[in-house]
Parts: structure tokens; C-alpha cells; sequence
């Protein structure tokens, strides 16, 4: 790369480019760096400003054999955005419009920003709980989030997207144009197959909700997990509520230091029909059912609680201030069940999270609903009123999951290397504790570098036909980053 002649391309940049070393920008939205990887400095940064840039970037790339990672909104939990000599930043395509079709949105749009521009028309679009999640990276995963057991995946919404393939073509994708590319994208299209420079969502109109907090002390975290489990998977797609573990970075705090169980989430439903979606979660807590609270958020706020504006008590949700100088670490690992866990495994994970812990090391664990409109099978009432189906025949076949858990340590920035290997190692070994109760698949959205068999957990079955479209669309792997597809041999196409 070195002795690339970079002024051809740059002559014509719209955009902004960022030399290596220039630390302090890719800090940009950054406040974590994934499995103790710091971020690199080495970096070339091409900061796209239009479509036309895309193209351009991707034309030289490819003549050139110059391999490249793409990035949205940054927040890859395996940083595969942000390593490589080559990056191509799209975190300013951020144009959106509302108009009949739906949402057109440039994939740097983060998740908050998306809600705060169709709230105030009326509308909503599913996205995760992250504010500061980019629509580019979050569509192409899959995208789940406190809407998905009643509306389905962010990807889903998608009905088109615009992709700059390597060598520069531009396609729109759609059910009736290059459909194998919008299957393909919508789940397994993160730096895989081309660039997508923007994206047309279906949306619901924006609604009131009910939303359920609960907080309980740690001796009473085996019972509501057993209560969670049968509960919350096979929940009307209306209610949907996670559960939170967590355990502050100070052990001998009085207050934040002892581990706490949480329980969070919302109710799609209209006020006088939310008593009877919730008795059966009253009376199976029993006793712990005194410590639920409900807030009826009307349709503005609730946007704001859902794209994690607000926090699981609906207070302004702490937001760390940008940009980063120095970035802190997380350890991620999670994985998907198709059964309950046994109690067992239960009381295994739960000594694991509260045992050996160490100052300035936070923990935590999620619990994830799936099941609802997860399953890829739609109801009539989930369709949007566009009149158009959730788009579910896609690359995303985590289909049969009853739930997800997610085990995450976190350290700080000036972390000593054996704090940050203890972290590491808590992580792995939490996820071991009940990883043989899991069916072995792991969500795309929380890539996992340790991971050895990844393509196979990620992917599935679909795993073959994903090869092939490499084969066809990317097959010098331009675009490259440590998890990404290898063209399949016998579909390599012959120069
Ligand atoms: C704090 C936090 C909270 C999260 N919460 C949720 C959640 O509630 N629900 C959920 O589903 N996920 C969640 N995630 C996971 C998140 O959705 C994924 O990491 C997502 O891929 C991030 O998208 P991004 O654009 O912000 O990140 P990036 O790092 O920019 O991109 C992620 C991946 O997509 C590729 N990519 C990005 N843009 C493009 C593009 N335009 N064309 C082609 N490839 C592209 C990148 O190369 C990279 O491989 C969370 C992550 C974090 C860090």
C-alpha cells in the first residue's frame, strides 16, 4: 500500500482523508475496543462525502487489488470496521427522507438519529437499543431489538438498498432486482458482498407503550431467570422483556458493588390491554412481582426509550462524551438456545458472574427474548401499514432460538494487561458455563474473533450459498476483514 499512488483518487474526493496516525478521528464514536485489540493507528481513512466517492474508492481499490474494510457507525463488537490498511468511513452519508415508499436512509445514520426524524412525522422504524448504532451495520447483521418479537428484525424493514459492488457498478437491490444480493445482505452483509451506500425502510406508526422495570437483589436471580425462561419466549410478540445482570466495577461500593438482577422492556399494546398481558408474569413471580413498575410512555418518549435515549427507568440515558481520546475494552460472547437452560447451568453461570471479580472490571448478562416474529413467521397484525410484508426470506437463520445470552466484561482505558486478560478469560469461561445448553449458533451482530468455527455459527446452512455469491460479487476479496467469507472455489469466476 505504500507505494500506491493515492492522487487519482483523491483529486476527486468529496470527502475528507485522514492519514495514519491521525488517532483522534478514528476515536470518533469509538469508546470500546473489542477482545483487548487497541484500535490501529495505521490506518489510511477515506471518509466518503456522496455515492459518487463510493464508487470511486471501489474502482481505484479494485484496480489496484487494494483490500479495504468499511465502516458505519463504528460499533462492530470485533472492531472488523476499523482494522485494515484501508478504510472506507461512511459515517457521513447520513441523508434521510420519508416519503410513501418509506424511509431512504444513508447507512451512517446512527439508530436515535433515524428515531428522532421519524417520531416527529408520526412514524418508527424497529432498531436496537444502541443510540449510537449506524442503520448500515445494524440492517446488514440482522438488527433485533425491544420492537422484534412484535414487528421483526431490522432487516426485515428493508424492502431496498443501494450497493456499490467492488469494482464500482452500482446496483439497487430489491425482492425483484439482484435478489440473491438482497437475501445475501439482509444478515450475512457486513464487509461481505459491496457497499451499501443507502438503504429504503418499510416503518410503523409511532405508538404509545407500557414500559416494565424490575430490580431485585442477587439472591433472587436463579428464580426470576427460571421464571424468565418460561416466560418471556413465548410471550404474546407484544411483551417484550430482557433481563439484565450486572455487577458495578467497584466490589466494595455498598451500593453499586453487589451484583443486581434486572428486569426490562415494553408492552406493544394499548393501556387496557396491558393488565392481561402481564398476569402471567405476576403470577408466576409470585412475591417478586411487588418490585414491577410500569410507566405509560406516550408515542414520542417511547421512540426515545427504545433507541436507548432513555434508560431502563426511562431517566435520560448517560451518554460518555465524544470524542473519544482514549477507548476502554470489552469482552463479548454470547450465544443462542433453543431449550431452557437446566437449573444447574443456572447456578453454574451465576457463582462464575459473582465470583473472583477485581476493581475497575465491569460485568454483565443479557438475556434476550426471541421467538415472536423472530421466527420469520409474520402475523397480519405485524404488517406495516405500507401494506407491505416484513422482508423474512433473507441470510439471517437464527430462526428457532428460544433466547440469547450475552456475557460481556468491561475495562477501562489505563487497564493493566492482567486486568484485561482476567476480563477475557471471565468472558470465555461465563459463555462455558452454558455453552452445552446452547445450539451452537452465535448472532452475527455481536462477532465474536475468538470464535473458531464463526461462518458456521453465524450462517448455518445458508453458509454454501453465501460462498457462491462471494464467488461472484467479491471474488479477490477486496473487501476483507477477519471474518469475512472465502469465495467458493468451484464458483470462482475465471479471469
Ligand atoms: C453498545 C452496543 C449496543 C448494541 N446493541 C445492539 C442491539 O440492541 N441490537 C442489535 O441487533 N445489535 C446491537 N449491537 C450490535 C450492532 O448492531 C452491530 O455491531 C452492528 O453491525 C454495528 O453497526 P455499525 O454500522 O454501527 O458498525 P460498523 O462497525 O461500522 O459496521 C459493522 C459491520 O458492518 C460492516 N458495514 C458497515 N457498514 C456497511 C456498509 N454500508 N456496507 C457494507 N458493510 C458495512 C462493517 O464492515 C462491519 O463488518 C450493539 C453494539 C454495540 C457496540
Amino acid at each position: 500500500m505504500q507505494d500506491l499512488d493515492w492522487a487519482p483518487l483523491l483529486q476527486r474526493w468529496q470527502g475528507h482523508v485522514f492519514a495514519p496516525g491521525e488517532r483522534g478521528e478514528i476515536g470518533v464514536g469509538k469508546q470500546l475496543a473489542a477482545a483487548g485489540r487497541p484500535l490501529p493507528t495505521s490506518a489510511l481513512w477515506l471518509r466518503a462525502r456522496s455515492e459518487s466517492d463510493v464508487r470511486r474508492a471501489l474502482e481505484f481499490l479494485a484496480r489496484h487489488e487494494q483490500g479495504f474494510a468499511v465502516r458505519s457507525g463504528g460499533h462492530c463488537f470485533a472492531d472488523l470496521s476499523s482494522h485494515a490498511e484501508v478504510v472506507l468511513d461512511l459515517s457521513e452519508l447520513r441523508r434521510m427522507e420519508l416519503n410513501l415508499q418509506g424511509l431512504r436512509a444513508g447507512p451512517g445514520v446512527g439508530a436515535s438519529e433515524a428515531s428522532a426524524f421519524l417520531t416527529s412525522r408520526g412514524r418508527l422504524l424497529p432498531t436496537g437499543g444502541c443510540p449510537g448504532v449506524a442503520l448500515g451495520g445494524l440492517s446488514l447483521v440482522g438488527g433485533f431489538g425491544l420492537l422484534g418479537r412484535r414487528h421483526g428484525l431490522v432487516c426485515e424493514q428493508v424492502q431496498a438498498l443501494r450497493v456499490a459492488l467492488p469494482g464500482g457498478d452500482l446496483v439497487e437491490a430489491s425482492a425483484n432486482h439482484h435478489a440473491d444480493l438482497f437475501w445475501a445482505l439482509r444478515g450475512a452483509g457486513a464487509g461481505q458482498f459491496g457497499v451499501v451506500t443507502e438503504l429504503l425502510f418499510d416503518t410503523q406508526p409511532a405508538q404509545a407503550l407500557n414500559v416494565v422495570h424490575a430490580r431485585w437483589p442477587w439472591d433472587c436471580a436463579a428464580a426470576v431467570i427460571e421464571a424468565w425462561q418460561a416466560l418471556a419466549p413465548a410471550a404474546d410478540p407484544r411483551v417484550n422483556l430482557e433481563l439484565a445482570l450486572s455487577a458495578g466495577d467497584d466490589p466494595e461500593d455498598a451500593d453499586e458493588g453487589p451484583p443486581q438482577i434486572e428486569l426490562f422492556g415494553v408492552v406493544l399494546a394499548d393501556a387496557e390491554a396491558v393488565p392481561a398481558l402481564l398476569a402471567p408474569w405476576r403470577r408466576a413471580l409470585g412475591s417478586l412481582a411487588e418490585a414491577l413498575c410500569e410507566w405509560r410512555l406516550p408515542a414520542a418518549a417511547a421512540a426515545s426509550y427504545l433507541c436507548g435515549r432513555l434508560d431502563r427507568r426511562c431517566e435520560p440515558a448517560w451518554q460518555p462524551s465524544q470524542p473519544y481520546r482514549e477507548h476502554g475494552y470489552q469482552f463479548t460472547k454470547s450465544g443462542f438456545f433453543a431449550q431452557r437452560l437446566p437449573a444447574s447451568a443456572i447456578a453454574e453461570l451465576l457463582a462464575h458472574f459473582a465470583a473472583d471479580r477485581r476493581y475497575a472490571q465491569h460485568r454483565e448478562l443479557e438475556f434476550i427474548p426471541w421467538g415472536g416474529a423472530y421466527t420469520g413467521a409474520c402475523t397480519g397484525a405485524e404488517t406495516p401499514t405500507s401494506g407491505k410484508r416484513p422482508q423474512a426470506d433473507c441470510a439471517f437463520s437464527h430462526r428457532d432460538a428460544q433466547f440469547m445470552v450475552r456475557h460481556t466484561a468491561v475495562v477501562g482505558a489505563r487497564s493493566s494487561a492482567e486486568l484485561r486478560a482476567h476480563a477475557r478469560r471471565w468472558a470465555q469461561a461465563s459463555r462455558a458455563t452454558v455453552a452445552t445448553a446452547g445450539n451452537g449458533r452465535v448472532y452475527q451482530g455481536y462477532a465474536d474473533l475468538e470464535l473458531p468455527q464463526w461462518a458456521q455459527a453465524y450462517y448455518g446452512a445458508d453458509l454454501p450459498r453465501l460462498r457462491a455469491l462471494k464467488s461472484r460479487h467479491d471474488p479477490w476479496m477486496l473487501m476483507h476483514h477477519a471474518q469475512a467469507l472465502t469465495p467458493s472455489f468451484q464458483d470462482l469466476p475465471t479471469r
